[in-house]
């Protein structure tokens, strides 16, 4: 098989991992045009500048010994197979480099002959790449479930960012649907990356020349809906993994069906779009709103509220903690009123140092009123006549007279969703783009790509990681 045939078929497997970010585009070549947005192969990614970032996103191999149902990849599926040579892969990225198609390499695989072969041969590419080549480009690589971590460990030596994916939010349903895998397996190398960061950034710190390690950070990838778990377990596991193995960014994917013969597998007609999109929300609140995820779902209120984003219906249901008086209140008191985000958050406190603020200054500043009105007051005034009461505000933001509309969650409400296949997950892809550019430009950083250093030595794994923390058990 020619190195272009391979192409075609590990570009279009890698094009389920979500954890690379994608352009979002539909637009596919029209007879006698030039280009095609909507092909795999390529994705982009954002730097901590806002930059976009162009990626080859390709398998390494689609030869997969596991068979986990959700994926298209899994041993039992008739699908054209191709492995891609070491070599063949570092010659991809620096001839699509130097065309000017690509500024990095997004690297998966499944898994062929063994955990450690499929490591072994990733490890080559990007030290080949890095040592010989001299490629300095962004690499964002896969670690392999169950490869040694010697191998892991100096991978990440030469890749910008990691990712381990977890796929199914509990140890019940990696049973179900992807029996080769276990919790050990994937939280193991998750926490001895997480913790091989903190010690080399920290030895970065104190002497520039030291070999940095994983220096944009470890992610991960949720399926949504593929399995039975609640938005509430889904978003205390992205908690426990942000607080405890230096988590960067969690990806959720919405499950999109890909076979139809294992009955563990739920039966749906469309994914679980909607969803998706209110679990990107709350994470944003649990990564830069100081939300736990105690305080937006408990176990009795498990699903994220499907017709309003998650910040609004956490006010709704914490009613006493308003109306914030613009002119008095904390920063922290400010970020969590629903529709004001970091940027208006620090406009406000840097105007009212000269003065007291009142409606029309809010809006000259750029703060916008449509679902903040109803929960603030400015000097004790309200915008219009409010009713601080559940349903009351419910109607005014979403004409709903009551919580029916959410009150089963986004889990199992999609009938905002206008969207009939995967090219709609696309489009709110791109708007999730726009939600993090944003959030770009007002410093946080979301994708911080570092720098790399063509000679990091080879160091060894961080001694103290040899088991999976109990902690996060707990959550998983
Ligand atoms: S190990 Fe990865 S590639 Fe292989 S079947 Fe499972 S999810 Fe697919």
């Amino acid at each position: 098989m020619d190195v272009n045939e391979k192409l075609k078929i590990l570009s279009a497997a890698a094009k389920y991992d979500v954890s690379c970010v994608s352009s979002g585009s539909t637009r596919k070549n029209t007879k006698g045009g030039i280009g095609n947005a909507a092909e795999s192969g390529i994705c982009h990614t954002w730097a901590a500048d806002g930059r976009c970032v162009s990626l080859l996103k390709i398998l390494l191999t689609n030869n997969c010994i596991y068979n986990c149902a959700y994926c298209i990849n899994r041993v039992t599926n008739e699908i054209p197979r191709a492995s891609f040579t070491v070599d063949e892969i570092v010659d991809l990225t620096i001839n699509f480099y130097i065309r000017n198609y690509i500024e990095g390499l997004f690297l998966s695989s499944g898994v062929e002959k063994n955990a450690d072969y499929t490591m072994e041969r990733m490890l080559r590419a990007v030290k080949k790449l890095r040592l010989e080549k001299k490629f300095n480009g962004y690499i964002h690589l896969k670690a392999i479930p169950g490869a040694s971590y010697s191998l892991i460990s100096e991978a990440g030596r030469y890749a910008d960012r990691m990712s381990v994916n977890i796929e199914l939010p509990s140890e019940e349903s990696l049973k179900a649907l992807a029996p080769q895998k276990s919790k050990e397996k994937i939280l193991l190398p998750m926490r001895q990356i997480g913790a091989e960061i903190i010690e080399k950034a920290a030895e970065h710190d104190k002497n520039k020349k030291a070999p940095q390690f994983v220096p944009a950070g470890q992610s991960t990838q949720l399926i949504i809906g593929a399995s039975p778990e609640p938005d509430y377990k889904i978003i205390k596991l992205s908690e426990s993994l942000y607080n405890k193995v230096n988590l960067k960014r969690v990806f959720y994917s919405a499950y999109i069906p890909v076979s139809f013969d294992n009955p563990n597998l739920p039966v749906i007609s469309k994914p679980p779009l909607l969803r998706e999109h209110r679990l990107y929300q709350a994470d944003w609140l649990l990564r830069f709103y100081g939300f736990s995820a105690g305080e937006l779902l408990t176990p009795e209120r498990p699903h994220l509220d499907a017709a309003l984003d998650p910040k609004a219906a956490w006010a709704l249901n914490n009613l006493g903690q308003f109306p914030v008086e613009i002119n008095r209140a904390a920063y922290e008191t400010i970020l969590r009123i629903p529709g004001i985000g970091v940027r208006s958050a620090k406009k406000i406190i840097a105007a009212r140092r000269v003065h007291a603020l009142n409606f029309d200054d809010l809006k000259r500043l750029g703060v916008v009123l449509k679902r903040a009105k109803y929960f603030i007051t400015c000097s004790g005034k309200y915008y219009e006549r409010i009713i601080l009461e559940q349903n009351f505000l419910r109607f005014k933001m979403i004409g709903a007279p009551d919580a029916s509309a959410g009150a089963e969650g986004a889990a199992n409400s999609e009938t905002n969703i206008t969207a009939k296949n995967r090219l709609n997950k696309k489009e709110d892809a791109g708007q999730l783009l726009l939600f993090e550019q944003y959030a770009n430009n007002a410093g946080d950083c979301l994708d911080n790509i570092g720098s790399n250093d063509n000679n990091r030595n080879i160091l060894p794994p961080p001694a103290a990681i040899t088991s999976v923390n109990a902690a996060i058990t707990g959550e998983f």
